[in-house]
């Protein structure tokens, strides 16, 4: 499954949620599963295989989670550390995000399960659900970040305009 880069559409849009758990959403998360590791990510959103569902997978080097609804219901806590991202290739940006958070989803079975994740397990968590609402490392980035970045951006944007 081809990762989406910036300047595809699908990675603004809003996911929508997953209402049942459906072999083809099972065969997705194999699907995205053999992406994330092909491309040596440590988190994929479903739209940035152009599935805009509300499901990621995240695997900080403790094997793989897949989420489905998540919700962030408390974060604590503070950290700033450079981030990358599969639909921004060689894009790095340093982002403050909260250190600590509790999340709510699904599981691949339907289930309603609870986790408490912090350090990179939370950080992956966190930029994950930013793409789930269209959010992206490039609109987190600081004013001089931003305008490092600009060019590379305009590169990307430009190399999707043309495949479309
Ligand atoms: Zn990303």
């Amino acid at each position: 499954m081809p990762i989406k880069l910036y300047g595809s559409p699908v990675l603004r849009e809003k996911a929508a949620p997953v209402d049942e758990i459906t072999d083809e959403l099972l065969d997705l998360i194999v699907g995205m599963r053999e992406s994330l590791y092909y491309h040596q990510g440590v988190g994929l959103a479903a739209n940035q295989i152009g599935v805009a569902r509300q499901l990621f997978l995240a695997d900080e080097g403790k094997g793989l989670k897949a989420f489905i609804n998540p919700r962030i219901i408390e974060t604590d806590g503070e950290s700033s550390s450079e981030e990358g991202c599969l639909s921004l290739p060689e894009i790095y940006v340093d982002i403050t995000r909260a250190q600590t958070l509790l999340l709510e989803y699904l599981d691949e079975k339907g289930e309603i399960r609870r986790l408490e994740a912090d350090g990179l397990l939370a950080r992956i968590i966190q930029h994950e659900y930013d793409h789930l609402k269209g959010v992206l490392i490039s609109d987190r980035a600081g004013f001089l970040a931003s305008r490092m970045i600009r060019g590379k951006l305009k590169r990307l944007r430009k190399r999707v305009r043309e495949s479309l």
